[in-house]
């Protein structure tokens, strides 16, 4: 079958390559899962591994099979699998147990390993092929009405993660009613983020650089939430108006802003959620004494967040089928541009980088 690959660290690597089919025995006492992929979403972390700058490969392999938002159909199931069977809808997780004690009790998005293991992404092949074989203790089943959009849901337990760390953080305040959130950032985890929180039922300001009106501030506004362009108006200027915000969620992927929402955003006993993976050595100059006196005047916190575990793939679900329910159509408008088939890898990096796109995906079977 083929498979997308990568040399890791290697600009220029790329090849589509011919590898063995996966076989049901691959997992131990008859638990493997056969899935056909249908399709698979690309983001930032993709395209840093792409360029080589991100990304390791299997031990004992030299290239790594790439992407790791899946979206696929149950063909077979090993003799002792009692939960899914062939026709059943699915996403794989992405983290694989390490050797921590977090990995050991089925949360290795809080491992303390140094090498963890991620499909497409460190140590694990990805998705960009046409089949994988699975431990079910991976996979989620997707209910049917969601099987166009599910290839969001692992981008959705991102920002399912990073709300849920906020109100198990904020319990320490025994009642905590957030009124309003600023997400920093409008991608796809941006705006899934902003979807979050209004299910949730908060008041949203999204901030990005681009001035409206264009397909992004266009879905934000379709959820009843603000789209404030930092080009029109400083988060200065937003948060004075505003009186401070409740929660940040901070998914721009350029970390200076971190330093400012601290400053000019993040209200007295609020929370403010780092999701970006900034790979980058960017350096600046901050207000160190006066961000650090607010946030110990004002009990402020401040949390990173990486992957999801299964609660929050399944906290995903609930919340894309209440969007389907409140916003119907809305999520299948994040996916800006489809590629049809492995074959055509070059469009799909292509379109990675370029303006206007929101969520890149690439066809691999026919869907359902
Ligand atoms: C993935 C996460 C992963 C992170 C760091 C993200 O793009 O969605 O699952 O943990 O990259 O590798
Ligand atoms: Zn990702």
């Amino acid at each position: 079958m083929k498979a997308l690959t990568i040399t890791p660290k290697v600009a220029g690597s790329v090849k589509l390559r011919d590898v063995p089919e996966p076989t049901l025995d691959q997992i131990p006492n008859n638990r493997g899962v056969l899935v056909r992929i249908v399709r698979v979403g690309l983001d930032g972390t993709d395209h840093e591994i792409y360029t080589g700058e991100y990304g390791a490969a299997p031990e004992g392999s030299d290239f790594l099979i790439m992407g790791h938002e899946s979206f696929g159909v149950v063909e077979a199931v090993g003799s002792a699998v009692t939960d899914f069977a062939p026709g059943d809808f699915v996403v794989a997780r992405v983290r694989r147990a390490g050797s921590s004690i977090y990995d050991q009790i089925d949360m290795p998005d809080f491992t303390t390993d140094e090498e963890y293991f991620e499909h497409g992404i460190s140590r694990v092949h990805g998705f960009l092929t046409e089949k994988y074989v699975e431990d079910p203790r991976y996979l989620i089943k997707i209910p049917p009405g969601l099987k166009d959009v599910a290839v969001l849901l692992e981008p959705t337990s991102i920002i399912e993660k990073g709300i849920a760390q906020a109100y198990e953080i904020q319990r320490r305040l025994k009642v905590w009613r957030p009124q309003r959130a600023a997400v920093l950032g409008t991608g796809s985890v941006g705006l899934l983020a902003i979807a979050g929180l209004r299910n949730r039922g908060l008041d949203v300001f999204g901030f990005a650089r681009h001035e409206p009106p264009y397909l992004n501030s266009e879905l934000i506004e379709a959820l009843g939430a603000h789209y404030v362009s930092t080009n029109q108006k400083s988060m200065a200027d937003v948060g004075k108006e505003q009186g401070g915000f409740d929660l940040v969620f901070e998914a721009s992927g350029f970390s200076p802003l971190v330093f400012e929402a601290m400053h000019e955003l993040l209200d007295k006993n609020g929370v403010l959620i780092l999701s970006s993976v900034t790979g980058g050595s960017r350096e600046i100059e901050i207000p160190s004494d006066a961000i650090n006196l607010e946030f110990v005047l004002g009990n402020k916190v401040m949390v990173g967040t990486v992957n999801a575990n299964r609660e929050h793939f399944e906290a995903g679900v609930s919340d894309m089928a209440l969007l389907e329910a409140t916003a119907p159509g809305w999520l299948l408008r994040l996916i800006t541009d489809r590629i049809h088939g492995l074959d055509d890898w070059p469009t799909a990096y292509e379109k990675l980088g370029s303006e206007g796109a929101i969520k890149v995906v690439v066809e691999i079977s026919p869907a359902p």
